[in-house]
This record gives structure tokens, C-alpha cells and sequence, in this order.
């Protein structure tokens, strides 16, 4: 992709990546990330989510095998994974939840983080219902750190696609058979004006992206913050 600059998967430290899917160098031949992966990888890495030494609460929807075992194994996380198909992971349990009726089983304030790569556009109904959910469970000083295809900033976000009547129109509409929405600048607009919370997208460079054998540019993750709760005096 680069011949100037010495690529490292920051996962497993291989050096070797492969094409796939018609993508050049992204697949990392010796534990098998993909761009989404490394670039997760890497944040979760720089918001402190490896650290040991304070109890975290982490909320993981469809959880990347990769990703997830690299966070269990962090004794201080109190992870939880969670997915509608609960019977396409055999290599951990998860909790079974629809949402968006099931957010309602947590607590306000509840997790420290809430992760979720590719998960919005699934999820039926308004995505501002869904982030007011998320806005409520996530704890004080904690953060939603998410990707979504998209946002495409010069479109409104458009949504509906469990009421089109086949995949075939789903497809047509929103690029893929079980895509609910596709997301516009309007999404970036409700993350930053959401009261009491803070948005960024992520803050990795193009040369830490090329670094990690992944596009300039390209899977911009979305970091969500709760602020603090204000101080006593
Ligand atoms: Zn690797």
C-alpha cells in the first residue's frame, strides 16, 4: 500500500498483510484483522481499555472475536457481550437482546464503555431513540467508541428500511439486504449537540492509519463522551 513506510499489525506486531475482498494489504496474515479490527485495536488501546488496575464496565455489541478476546482477557473489565443471534458465537456467551426494546434491562449510568462496530444500521427504528439509550446507560466520564458505513456528510441520514417489504428493496435502498438506514451529516450534528456530552471523530493520522496497513482516510471511528459529573462544592 505504502513502500516507504514499515507496516505492524498493532494487535499481534505481524508485518505481512494480504488482499481481500479486492482491498490491498488489509488482512494481517498472521492473526487475520482486517482494517476494523486494527484501527478498534487501537483506540480501545489508547482510551486505556487494556489497562489493569479499576474496575471498567463494558458493553460490546456483536462482538468481534478478535476484539472481544483480546478484551476478556483484562481481568479488570467487567465485559459484556450481547447479540440478537446469540447461537453464531461459540466461543463466548453472550446476552440476547433486540434492541432497541431490550436497552431497558441496564441501569442509568451503567457502563463505562460501549462499543460497537457496524451495528446501527441494523438496528430498526429512529437511530435518535437509540442514542438517547445509549446517552443514559453510559456512565459519567464514559465513552461510546462506534463505526458506522458512513456517515456520508452530504446527505441526510434516511431510515425505514424494516418497512420496505423485501431484502431485494433494502438492498436497493440501503446497499445491503439487512441495512435498516444509511447515515448523513445530521448524525454528527445530533453527536455534538447533545447536551452534556462530548464528540470526536477518532484522532489517529493517516500515517498511524498507513502504519497499521489500513487506507488513509478511511473507517473513521466516533468517540462519544459523558462528561463528568460536575463537582460538589
Ligand atoms: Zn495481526
Amino acid at each position: 500500500m505504502n513502500q516507504d513506510i514499515k507496516t505492524k499489525c498493532p494487535i499481534c506486531e505481524g508485518e505481512t498483510f494480504v488482499d481481500f475482498n479486492g482491498r490491498i494489504n488489509v488482512k494481517c496474515v498472521s492473526c487475520s484483522s482486517l482494517e476494523r479490527h486494527r484501527i478498534a485495536f487501537q483506540i480501545y488501546k489508547n482510551e486505556g481499555l487494556f489497562e489493569e488496575g479499576r474496575r471498567r464496565y463494558v458493553l460490546h455489541l456483536a462482538p468481534e472475536r478478535i476484539l472481544s478476546e483480546k478484551l476478556m482477557a483484562n481481568r479488570d473489565l467487567s465485559y459484556f457481550g450481547s447479540d440478537p443471534r446469540t447461537e453464531s458465537y461459540n466461543w463466548m456467551r453472550l446476552l440476547k437482546l433486540y434492541l432497541p426494546n431490550d436497552f431497558k434491562i441496564f441501569d442509568d449510568n451503567y457502563f463505562d464503555f460501549i462499543l460497537h462496530n457496524h451495528v446501527m444500521e441494523h438496528i430498526p427504528g429512529s437511530y435518535i431513540d437509540h442514542l438517547h439509550e445509549f446517552q443514559r446507560i453510559l456512565a459519567p466520564g464514559g465513552a461510546m467508541i462506534f463505526s458506522i458505513p458512513g456517515p456520508s456528510m452530504s446527505k441526510l441520514t434516511e431510515e425505514g428500511g424494516e418497512h420496505l417489504s423485501s431484502p431485494e428493496e433494502r438492498l436497493a435502498k440501503f446497499g445491503q439486504v439487512d441495512h435498516f438506514k444509511q447515515f448523513g451529516r445530521d448524525l454528527v450534528d445530533f453527536l455534538e449537540a447533545s447536551d452534556g456530552m462530548r464528540f470526536q471523530f477518532d484522532q489517529l493520522t493517516d500515517i498511524e492509519r498507513v502504519r497499521m496497513s489500513i487506507p488513509k482516510g478511511s473507517n473513521r471511528f466516533l468517540i462519544w463522551r459523558k462528561n463528568q459529573r460536575r463537582q460538589e462544592n
